[in-house]
């Protein structure tokens, strides 16, 4: 249905845009089309409605485009003098329009275009108050919560990694915030809420995190400094920034498309092999959860629970370690040569690059035969495919250093998703012998693991699992 808004202030220097901003909320929640706005600033008091500017356009708009609402936020903005409202609202009804008021939800005819009773009773009892310049508490309540967002304060809705101020402004509380970049960076990660839950209970005895908190967190635009409230936004301090947060969203609609088919994560997908040669697939279906040869060579499953927790117990050792002052010297150590390396490695590369592009010069000029530039070309290409090897080795050492140096990982997680991720640089290879496992992580010793089976096996469960509960 469309409607017409119809604002007023009685002095110049109040503002219309409240009014009209309430009134087209208003008008949406009610299933009505504003189509045009009338704004009038002048006194309610004053005797006549032809001394207003828009009010006999307003009408002329009503009766040429056979408008049947008019929204007005109170009733005295219509006038302040009960006669004259009685009788507008009179002609009003007798012509079909109804007159919407926000402040005192009162509309003067019914559905069904019947003239309202109890809103007449209403208007007579109102209109006789508004004369004597009535205030509406409730009204100037709500406007002014509002007010006091757009000024920055009246923030009292509890949103985690906030607090309110001494003036009621929305003030960080920095080591919450600490777990709100955390949480919008796993997301990046790639890593769902219900990992990113996992991780965040680890450490906690109450386990208090609920994927829904996780999920409300990363749809909350608060966090980059956008409060929502009803549908408009108001500056608030950020934590995070916008960008991480539409990278965060990226992310999780992409994970919730796939989320459908649940898959088991693989923690070492391309890096475990069996002593074969060929690589290994996982197999988790009930009661068998293991690894196995794809080349089916004849060397036995692994069980997958059971090298995983071996694994996470060498990368756990292996972390304590390198809080060690004899091993950090090592590695520091470790990682100056290997820069030096690195740098040789690229200057070497550059050296042969320019070779290569001497040679095909030379060619190009008549100075070379072809089929001796073609046995340098390969000869070149050769050498570069070799050194860009090197040279990505290399800096998978230097990375895992630093990672290692700068202690980030001294507990690796339960959760697949995210041990997956804090492997990554750092597990080098798994190789699956028939008795036992090597395990390899970059600037570690190779680690040898006994593989349980049966009887054997069963006992490291029940052992493990009471270690884990401790
Ligand atoms: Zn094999």
């Amino acid at each position: 249905m469309k409607a017409i808004i119809y604002a007023r202030v009685s002095t110049n220097d109040q503002d219309t845009t409240r009014q009209i901003n309430d009134l087209k909320r208003y008008a949406t929640v009610n299933n009505l089309n504003v189509v045009e706005v009338f704004q009038d600033k002048i006194s309610g008091f004053k005797k006549g409605f032809n001394e207003r500017d828009s009010w006999n356009d307003m009408f002329q708009y009503i009766e040429s485009n056979n408008i049947t609402n008019i929204l007005v936020s109170e009733l005295s903005r219509i006038t302040r003098r009960q006669i004259d409202l009685l009788v507008f609202v009179q002609e009003c009804s007798a012509k079909g329009i109804c007159i919407h008021t926000q402040k005192e939800s009162i509309r003067t005819l019914n559905e069904d275009g019947s003239e309202n009773s109890n809103a007449s009773m209403l208007i007579s009892i109102i209109s006789s108050m508004a004369q004597e310049e009535s205030k509406s508490l409730s009204y100037r309540i709500i406007s002014g919560r509002r007010n006091a967002i757009l000024n920055g304060r009246g923030f009292s809705t509890k949103v985690y990694a906030y607090e309110a101020d001494e003036n009621g402004k929305p003030k960080i509380i920095e080591e919450q915030a600490i777990v709100v970049k955390r949480i919008f960076n796993l997301a990046c990660d790639g890593i769902g809420a219900p990992s990113i839950v996992n991780l965040l209970n680890e450490p906690l005895q109450d386990k208090h995190w609920k994927k829904g908190r996780v999920s409300s967190i990363l749809l909350n635009t608060f966090y980059y400094g956008k409060m929502l409230y009803n549908d408009e936004y108001y500056d608030v301090p950020a934590i995070i920034t916008k960008e991480l947060y539409d990278k965060a969203q990226e992310f999780r609609k992409s994970r919730s498309r796939f989320s459908s088919k649940r898959q088991h994560t693989n923690p070492f997908s391309s890096i475990i092999h069996c002593v074969c040669g060929s690589t290994m697939n996982q197999r988790v279906v009930q009661f068998n959860n293991t690894y196995n040869c794809n080349a089916k060579c004849g060397i036995k499953g692994i069980n997958r629970p059971f090298l995983i927790e071996e694994v996470r117990v060498i990368g756990e050792a292996n972390a304590k370690l390198a809080q060690e002052d004899s091993v950090r010297t090592r590695m520091s150590d470790s990682l100056t040569i290997e820069k030096a390396n690195l740098s040789t490695l690229e200057s070497s590369l550059r050296k042969v690059r320019g070779k290569k592009d001497r040679n095909y010069e030379l060619y190009l000029d008549g100075e070379v035969t072809k089929a001796l530039y073609a046995r340098f070309n390969t000869r070149y290409e050769l050498e570069i495919d070799s050194l860009s090897n090197n040279i990505a080795q290399s800096s998978k050492s230097i990375r895992s250093l630093k990672i290692e140096l700068s202690n980030e990982i001294v507990h690796y997680s339960l959760d697949l998703d995210i041990f997956k991720k804090q492997l990554l640089n750092k597990l080098e290879y798994i190789i699956v012998h028939r008795d036992f496992v090597e395990v390899k992580f970059r600037n570690w010793f190779k680690q040898i693991v006994m593989i349980y089976r049966g009887q054997e096996l069963i006992k490291y469960n029940k052992l493990m699992s009471k270690t884990r509960k401790n």
